[in-house]
């Protein structure tokens, strides 16, 4: 038996807030560390498993969520947990026997959710099933302060919370201590790897070698202000007096389609850098001095293992909120919806403000978790192997 690799089945979904990101994290890591020891599926779902109109759910996540009031309403009229506790009973009676048969499929010996929504329906199809105790079910959150009720239910066998705030949640929502464990939030194993000097990166990436760096995006689709806060840096950045520039940019905009074009056909009077979608994030981030992002919690767990101090100009309604004071609180960054402020705020960082780029720097490294993402496959592959010694029983 101990050649046969252990199945994981992770269930995610593409609504943004880090589902996607956290979900590659841990299959990266699964690989690095165990080699073909584990196989691997990332599966979503409600896309892939469920029928019309349940699989339109990230679909129109996607649509909701780029109209901020009409997602707000969606995410806070499900939060008290009398109306999703029916709606999931409701949902489950009819999707439970596709469901059933999509997690089937994998024969997994893990279960990891991370998602808000993939915890009720499977755990009850796996309660009727008799496989509880068989299957190792656990949830990874990826808020990193506030979150959504939905994450978390009793009957898991471990919730990996990413900060002591979601944690003390999981407490109130009434899981016992020994399910939950601190890691920190899953971040891809090329972030725990020594950095390369600066200016090596900055030159394969097309930019300055010398001049002070902001990188601009918008987590994985390039939302939020990012033309308007290119524009206001590209004016911020520029010395009149002496004209010449004193920073310059690196705008990734993820899978946003019609923003480069945009950005390209700007006449800039700094060194301006744009990317469509890029693997290598690592890199864009050890190539710069400080980050501005909407609040997206996989983008700025990366940013403060890179020791990026954070300008945050935007957040998801809902699972976003919290992720803004837990910047600004702990000391590694700001928050402003301004372009021009923010450009303002970069521009005194490379100038008389230096030191406190410097001190939010130091303040993002310490509380930075780059081994959080190896620490929980240990600990799942722990479970696991403590799982094989449950005698197996067949029940209907
Ligand atoms: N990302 C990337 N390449 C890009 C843009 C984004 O790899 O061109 C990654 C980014 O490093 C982060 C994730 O996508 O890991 C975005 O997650 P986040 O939680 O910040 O926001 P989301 O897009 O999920 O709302």
């Amino acid at each position: 038996e101990a050649d046969t690799p252990k199945k994981v089945l992770i269930l995610m979904s593409d609504t943004g807030g880090g589902h996607r990101a956290s979900a590659e994290a841990i299959k990266a890591a699964f690989h690095e560390e165990f080699g073909d020891d584990y196989q691997v599926f990332v599966t979503d779902l409600w896309s892939d498993h469920t029928p019309w109109p349940f699989n339109q759910l990230p679909r129109s996540y996607n649509f909701l969520v780029k109209h901020g009031p009409l997602w707000k309403m969606a995410y806070y009229a499900s939060a008290p947990r009398i109306v999703h506790q029916s709606n999931f009973a409701a949902t489950s009676t009819f999707i439970a026997r596709e469901v059933a048969k999509g997690l089937m499929k994998y024969q997994p010996d893990i279960i990891i959710s991370v998602h808000p929504l993939m915890q009720h329906v499977p755990l009850r199809i796996l309660r009727a099933k008799g496989l509880l105790k068989k299957i190792v079910f656990t949830t990874v959150i990826t808020d990193l302060s506030t979150c959504h009720p939905t994450w978390f239910h009793k009957l898991v066998t471990r919730c990996y919370c990413p900060s002591a705030e979601v944690a003390k949640r999981a407490l109130k929502a009434g899981l016992q201590p020994s399910q939950i464990k601190v890691y920190g939030l899953p971040v891809r194993p090329s972030f725990v790897k020594p950095v390369r000097p600066k200016d090596e990166l900055r030159r394969e990436l097309g930019m300055d070698e010398d001049l002070p760096a902001v990188l601009l995006m918008g987590g994985g689709e390039g939302m939020g202000p990012i033309e308007a806060t290119a524009r206001a840096l590209g004016d911020a950045l520029y010395d009149e007096h002496l004209m010449k520039p004193i920073g310059q940019i690196l705008v990734i905009c993820g899978r946003n389609k019609k923003l480069p074009n945009r950005l390209l056909s700007i006449d800039w009077k700094i060194p301006v850098q744009v990317k469509g979608f890029v693997t290598k994030m690592e890199e864009c981030m050890g190539a710069c001095d400080c980050i501005i992002t909407k609040a997206g919690p996989g983008t700025i767990a990366e940013a403060m293992i890179r020791g990026l101090p954070i300008i945050l100009n935007d957040y998801i309604a809902g699972q976003e909120v919290g992720n803004v004071p837990y910047v600004v609180e702990n000391g590694f960054g700001k928050f402003s919806k301004s372009p021009k402020e923010i450009a303002n705020i970069v521009a005194e960082w490379y100038g008389p403000k230096a030191d406190e780029l410097k001190a939010m720097s130091q303040n993002a490294l310490k509380l930075a978790r780059p081994d959080a993402v190896f620490k929980i496959v240990h600990d799942l592959d722990e479970l696991v192997k403590q799982r094989s010694f449950v005698p197996q029983y067949n029940t209907t």
